[in-house]
This record gives C-alpha cells, structure tokens and sequence, in this order.
C-alpha cells in the first residue's frame, strides 16, 4: 500500500509523483472524511496516482474539490470523477495558456460556498492572485485552510499576468491572513503551523521587490520589461530569467495600477 500521511482526524495527504522545480516534492491532494471522501487537487493525469487515490480513499469518494486549474493541480480531476461518479467542485478554468480547459465543474464554487457532508464542512475562499479562480478551503472544524498554491511551503508562487495579478494577489494574501487560521495545509511542501507569520514574510517579501523595482525604474527609464530583469534580479540565475520577467511584469502592472510607473511603447518610466 503506498505511504499517505494521516494529518488528523479525517485528513489525509498523499503527494503526487510529480516532482519538480515548480511543483517540490511534488502535488498534495489530500482527502478528507472517513465513510464517504472528498478528494482536493487530484493533480495531473497519472494513472498510479488516481488508482492509490481511490485504493486509500476506502469508502466512495463523493466530491472532488480543485483549487485552480494549473496543470499541476486539477487534469486528474476528470478522470476520477468518470471512475467514481463524484461531483466536480471549483471555479471555471479561464482562457490562457497553462490552464486546464478540461475542469468543467458540476457545481461552480463563489467566496463563502460550503460544501457540507456528515463529517465536516468546507468553505470555499476566493483567493484570486496566482491565478483569478484560485480558491482555499477551509476545513471548519479543524479551522484549517486548504491554500493550493497561494501559499506554499518553502518557496514563493510565480504571478504571471494577466491570470495572474499581483495587485490581488497581496489582498487575497490578507483576506486569508484576516481568517486567522490555526494552520495552512498547502498544494506543495508541508503544513504551515503559524500562518501569520509565514503570511507577513510573503507579503514583505513582495513588497520588498516591489521597492527593488521603483528604484530600478527611477535609475533606468525607459527600458523594457525584458531589459529591467537583470537589475531587479540581480539574484536569479539566468536560466529562471523566463519567470523572473513574468513576475517582474507583474509588479510593474501593479504599479502601473497605483499610478506609481507608466510605459509607452512597452518601455517603462517611473511616475512620481
Ligand atoms: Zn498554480
């Protein structure tokens, strides 16, 4: 039987085979409930995957739950759903590249959304940031939330526009701070057991890089996104410079929301 880990009563983790720079050890899809299982992030198509998942569930598995449509968190989704009958639940995947346009969810899940069984309740959180229908759930109980890739353990999440959006993403990261949550159960990495804290040094972490940016743009007007990389990440391996320009031109539409930078011609100036 393969190794799957018992977080608490009723909570169940089994990590998917696909490790990876992106993805660390590789997807949490956990399971929760005993005579009957819902099913969150059955990640990527990969058949001993979806069979485990359905060997360790040991009772129907009823509902699956998806926290966003990348393709590292709900493909498998489809699959066992055919395989068992249970209901699809999430938010629709929207038009873009790295988006799996095969989720179509048979109930659609806005911000406060419960999905209520004899065991336990979730609710959905709308987080959008990493991605616009990016949602947690929190596992009312336990008052554990269930945060796919807003939050992740040991690393920070690409944004990458438009999807992704930066500006919401750090109001989605206080909207789940404000929830107070006792722990944080990510889609990658382990559980996060003073979320305050690791919410505060995301958000730092942000801010910090966006004030990197302000004072790249005010010394070097001008430039194009793809030309401000290497003074802004200084850091950064080139071979990453793919991502750090997608999460560059995040910060920079953020700051072209907050009046703070202006482009023309897909050149960027500083605007204060
Ligand atoms: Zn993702």
């Amino acid at each position: 039987m393969p190794t799957f880990s018992e977080l608490g009563p009723g909570i169940r983790r089994l990590v998917a085979p696909n490790p990876s720079m992106m993805t660390g050890p590789g997807t949490n899809t956990y399971l929760f409930g005993g005579s009957e299982v819902a099913v969150l992030d059955p990640g990527p198509v990969i058949e001993s995957h979806i069979e485990t998942l359905q060997q360790i569930a040991g009772a129907p598995i009823r509902w699956i739950l998806v926290t966003h449509t990348h393709p590292d968190h709900s493909p498998a989704a489809v699959e066992l759903a055919a395989a068992t009958g249970a209901e699809l639940l999430g938010m629709p995947a929207p038009e873009g590249r790295h988006q799996d346009a095969t989720f179509k969810a048979d109930r659609n899940l806005n911000d406060g959304d419960l999905l209520e069984t004899d065991e336990f309740v979730i609710e959905a959180v709308h987080t959008p940031g990493h991605a616009s229908n990016h949602l947690c759930y929190r596992h009312i109980e336990r008052n554990w939330l269930f945060t796919g890739d807003h939050v992740i353990d040991g690393s920070t999440v690409v944004i990458d526009p438009p999807d992704g959006n930066m500006k919401h993403y750090l109001q989605s990261l206080q909207h789940v701070k404000d929830l107070e949550c006792s722990a944080l159960a990510p889609g990658h990495g382990e559980i996060i057991n003073d979320p305050a804290r690791a919410i505060d040094w995301i958000i730092d972490h942000r801010l910090e890089r966006e004030t990197k940016v302000v004072d790249v743009l005010a010394a070097n007007p001008n430039l194009t996104t793809r030309e401000l990389v290497p003074h802004v990440y200084k850091e950064v391996n080139k071979k990453l410079y793919g991502w750090a320009e997608r999460s560059l031109l995040a910060h920079l539409l953020k700051l072209e929301d907050d009046g703070a930078a202006k482009r023309a011609a897909e050149r960027w100036v500083y605007a204060k």
